[in-house]
């Protein structure tokens, strides 16, 4: 059984987290979601990766959610002599389209196809902005250069070029080849990189509608181009992750915070899952506990309420991948705990003009106010009625209850969701009670004698709006020692 946050996390799977064992400690501590990086590994090592996942997922018989990320149109730097190259600020370098191998004189950057988009005057940063180049003459296979800081210039390094709309689609042939396998290996999300507009999640979704697959689309908000279409993104989007790796290098650092707290905030008021990501914890790559500032890092992102929290090279490539999880958890149970949070997600409140369904999902919220309500059972056909109840951050859990497996491991992303896969026929609002009454005892939220808020959509069985809502009270069996230990989530705002 995992353990009850409302904020999700998010581990990349790699070699520090790759087999079956350490899947399921993580998983254990607090993960409710892997991401597969298609930057790295083979399809067969991502198979196995997933395939490891859905034996956890059984064996301790919860959901969990798989995240198949695609690389996108990232460039890097061929390889260079004596692996690489120290500048000084001042020197000259020219980079050539084509060529074995780079030398002082010369780098290759084996992309040809861009370099009629980059013109003089342009700043290419390398190595995650550690190094710029800023281009004097611009050839169609030759870009003469100037370096603006000391440093080294090395073989594969990454190459971010803002500002400059260099592709028509944000999905490559190699991405194609990707979403794919992805697919086919049963991944529940599909994550663009580098989208510059909606067009590029229209285009994958007509692939995915295509070849008959049934995952969600992230968009990954990294390019300024990105953060221009913002609306019109998050419109055509089912989540997003806030990348602010390659972001905070594409736009200055300093204005990825103020963009993180705006993009959440729209995020919520279109009721769009949105993920914080990159360097949450970095420094636990190579220590046991995290930095003071790093710890603040995830608790604002949690304020500021995102539905999850990510973790990158800290459970992929780190020493400590489940110290990591576990300073995650700790540090998001801890600010659930605060009775200001309530407080902080109450000003974010959905503004938009209700329809039926968000006045229930609202009433819902309001009941869980005024009642001691343990739990709210949201029946959901694909995932909507629950997002819209997890959009108010309502005091209770919200237990998301699906008659599809791949819409439950969907929902393990979303803020306060414990997804309930109910496999049976939907025939009357029994057959949502009794799995509802059971999750709510197995997941240590409610015992017996507790009120649930019970929501759903009427008549069974075919497609409408949330248009019930029905109080419960428990009388599932719960054992004596689950009485003891329980302790209800909820946040501390009573007075
Ligand atoms: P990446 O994306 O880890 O795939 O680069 C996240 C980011 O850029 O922050
Ligand atoms: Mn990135």
């Amino acid at each position: 059984m995992q353990t009850y946050h409302f904020t999700k996390i998010i581990a990349t799977l790699g070699p520090s987290s790759y087999s079956y064992e350490k899947i399921k400690s993580l998983v254990k501590r607090g993960v409710n979601v892997f991401r597969i990086n298609f930057s790295h590994g083979s399809h067969e090592y991502h198979k196995q990766a997933i395939e490891w996942v859905r034996q956890v997922e059984k064996e301790l018989e919860s959901i969990i959610g798989v995240i198949g990320d695609l690389q996108g149109p990232k460039f890097r730097l061929g390889p260079v002599e004596g692996e690489r190259i120290f500048y000084k600020a001042g020197d000259k370098v020219t980079l050539l389209s084509d060529g074995k191998i780079g030398t002082r004189e010369a780098l290759i950057f084996p992309h040809v196809k861009f370099f009629n988009k980059i013109k003089a005057g342009d700043k290419i940063l390398i190595d995650d902005g550690k190094m710029t180049l800023e281009v004097i003459q611009a050839e169609k296979t030759s870009l003469e250069t100037k370096v603006l800081t000391d440093g080294y210039l090395a073989s594969g390094k990454g190459v971010n070029l803002p500002h400059i709309k260099i592709m028509a689609s944000s999905l490559t042939n190699k991405d194609r080849i990707d979403l794919q396998a992805a697919l086919s290996m049963g991944v529940d999300y599909i994550a663009l990189s580098f989208v510059q507009s909606s067009q590029d999640l229209k285009e994958a979704r007509t692939f995915i509608k295509s070849v008959k697959g049934q995952a969600a689309l992230i968009a990954k908000l990294e390019k300024p181009a990105a953060i221009e279409n913002l609306d019109d993104i998050i419109d055509h989007s089912d989540a997003v992750i806030i990348a602010r790796g390659d972001l905070g290098v594409e736009i200055p650092c300093e204005e990825v915070p103020i963009l993180q707290r705006k993009i959440i905030q729209k995020c919520r008021k279109k009721g769009v899952p949105v993920v914080v990501a990159t360097q949450m914890m970095e420094s636990m790559v190579t220590s046991a506990r995290p930095t003071r500032a790093e710890a603040s890092d995830v608790a604002t992102a949690v304020y500021e309420g995102a539905d999850a929290v990510m973790l990158s090279a800290e459970s992929a490539s780190g020493d400590h991948p489940l110290e990591a999880v576990d300073t995650m958890r700790r540090i998001i149970m801890s600010v659930e705990r605060d009775p200001y949070l309530h407080k902080a997600y109450a000003t974010e409140r959905p503004d938009t003009q209700p329809n039926d369904e968000d006045a229930i999902s609202l009433a819902v919220c309001q009941i869980a106010e005024t009642l001691n309500i343990a739990a709210i059972a949201s029946f959901t056909e694909g995932g909507g009625a629950s997002k819209r109840v997890a959009r108010q951050r309502p005091l209770a859990p919200i237990l998301g209850i699906t008659p599809y497996l791949h819409i439950s491991r969907q929902l393990s992303l979303v803020w306060g969701v414990l997804p309930v896969y109910a496999k049976n026929t939907i025939t009357s609002l029994e057959d949502i009670i009794i799995p509802a009454c059971k999750a709510a005892i197995k997941g240590n939220l409610a015992q017996k004698g507790d009120k649930i808020v019970v929501t759903a959509g009427m008549p069974f069985g075919k497609p409408g709006p949330t248009n019930l809502l029905r109080l419960v009270r428990l009388n599932g069996s719960s054992n004596k020692e689950k009485i003891k230990k329980h302790e209800k989530m909820r946040f501390c705002c009573k007075k």
